[in-house]
């Protein structure tokens, strides 16, 4: 069933807080997205930071919170594997892993997520490390393979390049590139790779227009006083717009937002 949701005929929203931050904040989005029609709901529990003063996501306590307000709403979860320990803690209690940009080439993370996966096929988010090549980018996606898991989605998030007006650069020809040379669904998160929620939506339509088979958005009820990524992430009422401005689109390329 989850794996249908990936089928090229659909177009998927993965949407969320950048983190968990408390319950209250969940249901919010978790309400949003039901009253949307969507399937799909992201947030970090453990959080990858480049301070360790900044917030480290909630932990153990968050995984409880997503999962009964989830169950709730009917919701996939996606939520990021950092470690050995949040592997533990996260692999039966969230629909779909995430391999964040930072654990790209942690070849031994991800031989593990691959082994404790290999019997359940449970969906991997694998982002594209954030100064790989494509070539390098499909190459390590073999480890999930050959380890045991070929259950893969993967997301373009923007790369380092020289130009500093995005948080990234949305290298938006990695979506026809990965298209013609692997059979894997391509997501592209318009979030991370913009850094500034006013570039989300028209990149969002170019990453739909081009093809991509999802799109991973960072929403929160309330992005000005959010913990980490405030400044791309989408209050609720723009994140009902942006739905509703990328339907003509999905249309127009043969999706259906999901
Ligand atoms: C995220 O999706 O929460 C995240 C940290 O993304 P990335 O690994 O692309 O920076
Ligand atoms: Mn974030």
């Amino acid at each position: 069933m989850l794996n249908n949701l990936f089928d090229n005929k659909y177009l998927s929203i993965i949407a969320g807080p950048c983190a968990l931050e408390s319950q209250e904040q969940v249901e919010q989005v978790a309400r949003c997205l039901k009253l949307l029609g969507l399937h799909f709901i992201r947030a970090g529990i453990f959080k990858p930071r480049v301070s360790p003063y900044s917030f480290q996501g909630l932990g153990k306590k968050g995984i409880g919170i997503l999962s009964s307000v989830a169950s709730y709403y009917k919701l996939k979860t996606v939520s990021e594997v950092t470690d050995n320990n949040s592997l533990q803690l996260l692999s039966y209690k969230v629909d779909i892993l995430q391999i964040g940009t930072r654990n790209m080439t942690n070849y031994s993370l991800l031989k593990d997520i691959a082994k404790a996966t290999e019997i359940n096929h449970k969906p991997i988010i694998f982002k594209r490390g954030m100064s790989a090549k494509i070539s390098e980018y499909l190459s390590t996606l073999e480890y999930l393979k050959v380890y045991g898991n070929e259950n893969i989605i993967l997301c373009e998030r923007g790369i380092r390049t020289f130009e500093d007006s995005t948080r990234f650069t949305l290298d938006i020809s990695a979506v026809p590139v990965i298209h013609s040379l692997c059979k894997y669904p391509v997501c592209v998160d318009v979030s991370h790779s913009s850094g500034n929620s006013k570039y989300v939506f028209d990149l969002a339509k170019a990453a739909v227009a081009c093809g991509a088979d999802c799109l991973m958005l960072e929403v929160h009820p309330n992005p000005k006083q959010a913990k980490c990524d405030g400044k791309q992430q989408l209050d609720l009422d723009s994140f009902k717009l942006l739905i509703e401005e990328i339907k003509p689109i999905a249309k127009a390329v043969g999706k259906t937002i999901i």
